[in-house]
Formats: structure tokens, C-alpha cells, sequence
């Protein structure tokens, strides 16, 4: 019900997510976005190419057997390209991840 009110921001445990850094970085994504709001500006989508994106979408997103979600690799968007070496990959996912920020840095 409350997702009808889009000026109500949660983070922490109570949307969904598991952990200290998980709740730390909802705290932030919503200070972001309520400060985006009271400067009449653009709410920053952070996407589902980083963690906390990502997380973002996994609480919004209708599941059944919803669970709280920690910080993980499984949760992004996949790359575009298949790499079988899992630490070469999650090189890349973190590479892909930090430029998003970047990008979206321009816009706060
Ligand atoms: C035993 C245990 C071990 C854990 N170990 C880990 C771990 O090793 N690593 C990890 O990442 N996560 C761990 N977690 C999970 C982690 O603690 C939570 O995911 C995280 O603390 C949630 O942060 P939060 O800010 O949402 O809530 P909380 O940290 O619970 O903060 C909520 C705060 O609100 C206050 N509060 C409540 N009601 C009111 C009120 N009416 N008025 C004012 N203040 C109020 C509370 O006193 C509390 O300080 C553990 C959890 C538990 C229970």
C-alpha cells in the first residue's frame, strides 16, 4: 500500500534489505532522493547496474517468496558479455558499476 505514496522513503530493515552496509546505503539512497525532491529535481534511479540499485529493484519488484536480500553479485543486471572466470567477471561488475555512479554523480 505504501508504494502508492511516492513520498514516503523507507530504508533499512523495514524495506527488505539485510544487513549493516545493505541498511546504511538504503539510508543513503534515500537521503539522496528526498533531498533530490526538495530541490524540485529529478529522482536519481541508481539502476540495477549497481548493488544498491539493484536492491532497489529486488524489494520493489512483486515476489511471492520474498526474502530479505543482502549485497550480491546475482542481483545485477547480467553483463553483456559472458565471462567464465568469476573473478574477472565480478571485475567487470564493479567496473560497470563504479562509471554508473560516476555518471550519476554529475546529476546531484
Ligand atoms: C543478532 C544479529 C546479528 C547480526 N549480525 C549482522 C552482521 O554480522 N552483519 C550484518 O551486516 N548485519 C547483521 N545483522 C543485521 C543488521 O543488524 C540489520 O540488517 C541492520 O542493523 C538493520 O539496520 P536498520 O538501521 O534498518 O535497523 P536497526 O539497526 O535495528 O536500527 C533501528 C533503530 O531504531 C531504533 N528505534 C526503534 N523503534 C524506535 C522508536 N519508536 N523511536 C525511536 N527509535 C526507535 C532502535 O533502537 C534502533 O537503534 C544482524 C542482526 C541481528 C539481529
Amino acid at each position: 500500500m505504501l508504494k502508492n505514496f511516492n513520498n514516503i522513503y523507507i530504508s533499512g530493515q523495514l524495506c527488505g534489505v539485510e544487513g549493516y552496509v545493505e541498511s546504511a546505503a538504503s539510508g543513503l539512497m534515500a537521503a539522496i532522493n528526498v533531498y533530490m525532491r526538495i530541490s524540485g529535481r529529478q529522482q536519481i534511479d541508481f539502476t540495477t547496474q549497481t548493488v544498491m540499485g539493484a536492491l532497489a529493484n529486488y524489494i520493489t519488484a512483486e515476489n511471492k517468496n520474498f526474502q530479505p536480500m543482502n549485497a550480491n553479485f546475482g542481483i545485477l543486471k547480467p553483463l553483456d558479455v559472458k565471462i567464465k572466470d568469476k573473478l574477472q567477471r565480478n571485475a567487470l561488475f564493479a567496473q560497470r558499476s563504479l562509471n554508473k555512479i560516476k555518471e550519476l554523480r554529475c546529476d546531484i
